[in-house]
């Protein structure tokens, strides 16, 4: 997978700056005027350097919840790209209920972010796990197993056994975001490295890859929260 970055522009700043968040966000500081291309190319050129920032797990340990949204009522979330509400009251089944909106029952919002992303993740994995199966088909690849977790920097990763992992919070993003995400992973699987072959096989398999890249390059600081 690529590395993932926020772009925040500033007419004010002058130069370039690349920082490592606490979480491991990686956040990129630029002019107005400088190109996405070119933002590109320049965290391209310090790789090894934000991989090994990344890694060093005694300065960038996981804070235990992101700083941002909280579980409270008229709190929007997004969910498949697009924003719903939350509204705290009971629900028949006692759950967590979706339509047009999301009903938290008073119980489960009392317990914090962390019970609304669990069911976002199951809400993932029924969403995600057949949509890897499908375009494995169309690709002609078998891979070991797939799974939805809790992984907080990638989006999707494929280990050299086959295993694809997705992050849950992928969820949040449209469907043809997490399209490009699984597919990009199952081309991992016919071509390791990001060779002009690899993009080849993506672009074939999915035409609007660009599109969604520029999306998560956009909106992948929002996916990292909870809500
Ligand atoms: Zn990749």
């Amino acid at each position: 997978m690529d590395l993932d970055y926020a772009i925040v522009r500033s007419p004010k700043r002058r130069k370039l700056t690349i920082t490592v968040e606490r979480d491991r966000r990686i956040v990129v500081h630029a002019p107005e005027s400088i190109s996405e291309a070119r933002i590109r190319e320049i965290v391209d050129s310090k790789r090894q350097w934000l991989f090994e920032k990344i890694r060093h797990e005694q300065k960038y340990n996981d804070e235990p919840e992101p700083p941002g949204k909280e579980l409270v009522n008229g709190e929007a979330v997004l969910y498949l790209g697009r924003r719903y509400r939350i509204a705290i009251a009971d629900t028949e089944s006692g759950e967590i209920e979706f339509s047009r909106q999301f009903v938290v029952p008073p119980r489960i919002a009392a317990s914090g972010s962390k019970a609304f992303a669990n069911w976002m993740l199951v809400r993932a994995e029924q969403q995600i796990l057949p949509r890897v199966k499908l375009h494995a088909r169309q690709l002609g690849v078998s891979y070991r197993d797939a799974e939805v977790s809790e992984g907080r920097f990638r989006w999707g990763s494929c280990t050299p056994r086959s295993s694809l992992r997705f992050n849950w919070r992928l969820i949040k993003a449209p469907m043809f975001v997490i399209d490009y995400v699984i597919i990009h992973e199952l081309a991992h699987l016919i071509e390791p490295n990001h060779t002009p072959r690899f993009w080849n096989i993506v672009r074939a398999q999915h035409p609007t890859a660009e599109k969604a890249k520029d999306w998560l390059r956009e909106h992948g600081a929002l996916l990292e929260q909870n809500l």
